[in-house]
């Protein structure tokens, strides 16, 4: 069993205190504002009176707060007690925020592990709840089996920043199908059908075009964007062009699919008519040098 501290009880931290207590660890808990651990301390944790005294009776420092600001405040208090210590920064941030911690807590003798959780408060110890690591590999190995406790615990590597790129990378994703779905939604809504009725068809749907991912990743991978083309540019321009059209047509606003369009509008080409719409990929990917 580990000694624990937790810094930050919003709704994550508490999560994650909760669990680690079921779990039998010995847990440490603090907040900047006070009184946010009285269930906590009902279930066995210890209050300190700063963040440095709840790193001082741990071994691994887990620090859960609101951005990466409010993380720098928090190193900065705890920053005494953190030398020989782990400190696993759970906030959520941005790669170079991630890099830039890693980089302080190296400056005052911490060993440092960045992570994405991948996962809402209740989720917290569940089956899908995943948290993505990232940092120094030996300090991940020794902790591992300790953060396995609050989800899936997958190491990404030795950068630091690489568990926020996947994290914010994942989210992107999602946010585009939320946006598919308002979108969608709101176009038949405007003939009055409700979206729980919508959702039979659109789910179902939606997880069939699942499938074409990987074919889509093959070609952005090889940056060949003409193999095995079955639904081309050219036709899937004129086809994303008649739903805005639709959607105008409706009354709906445009805003969250129209971008989409614009792109495809901006690769169509003499000689892209035939090639998939992956191609657009090349139209937002950073470029790399020699390209
Ligand atoms: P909450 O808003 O519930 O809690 C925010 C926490 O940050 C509180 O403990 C607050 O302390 C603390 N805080 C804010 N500013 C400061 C500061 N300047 N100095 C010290 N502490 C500060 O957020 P969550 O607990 O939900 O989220 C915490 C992190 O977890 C975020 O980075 C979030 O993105 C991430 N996360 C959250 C998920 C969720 O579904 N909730 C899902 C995945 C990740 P105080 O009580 O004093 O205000």
């Amino acid at each position: 069993m580990a000694t624990i501290a937790i810094l930050g009880l919003g709704a994550m931290g508490q999560a994650l205190a909760a669990r680690l207590l079921t779990q039998g660890h010995a847990v440490t808990v603090w907040n900047r504002t006070r009184g946010k651990a009285m269930a906590l301390a009902a279930k066995g944790a210890r209050e300190a009176a700063s963040a440095a005294e709840a790193v001082a009776a741990s071994d691994i420092a887990v620090l859960c707060v609101l951005d990466y600001a409010a993380a720098a405040a928090v190193i900065d208090d705890a920053a005494p007690a953190l030398a020989g210590r782990t400190l696993v920064n759970l906030t959520n941030g941005t790669p170079a925020q991630a890099r830039a911690a890693a980089e302080h807590a190296a400056g005052l003798e911490a060993a440092y592990l960045d992570g994405g959780i991948m996962a809402t408060p209740p989720m917290i110890g569940g089956e899908h709840a995943l948290i993505l690591y990232s940092g120094s590999k030996t300090t991940f190995d020794a902790h591992a089996a300790t953060l396995e406790g609050l989800g899936t615990a997958r190491y990404l590597g030795a950068d630091a920043g690489l568990a926020s790129l996947h994290d914010l990378a994942l989210l992107s994703g999602m946010y585009g199908l939320f946006a598919g779905f308002f979108q969608a939604t709101a176009l038949v809504d405007s003939e009055g059908i409700g979206a729980g009725e919508f959702l039979k068809l659109l789910v179902p749907w939606m997880t069939a075009m699942m499938g074409e991912l990987p074919g889509y990743a093959e070609k952005i991978d090889s940056g060949d964007h003409r193999v095995g083309v079955v639904s081309g540019l050219g036709m899937q321009t004129a086809s994303l062009g008649n739903i805005l059209t639709a959607i105008s047509e409706q009354g709906v606003a445009t805003d969250l699919l129209a971008p989409m369009l614009d792109l495809f509008r901006r690769r169509l080409g003499p000689g892209t008519a035939d090639e998939d719409i992956s191609g657009v990929f090349e139209l937002i990917r950073r470029t790399r040098a020699g390209d």
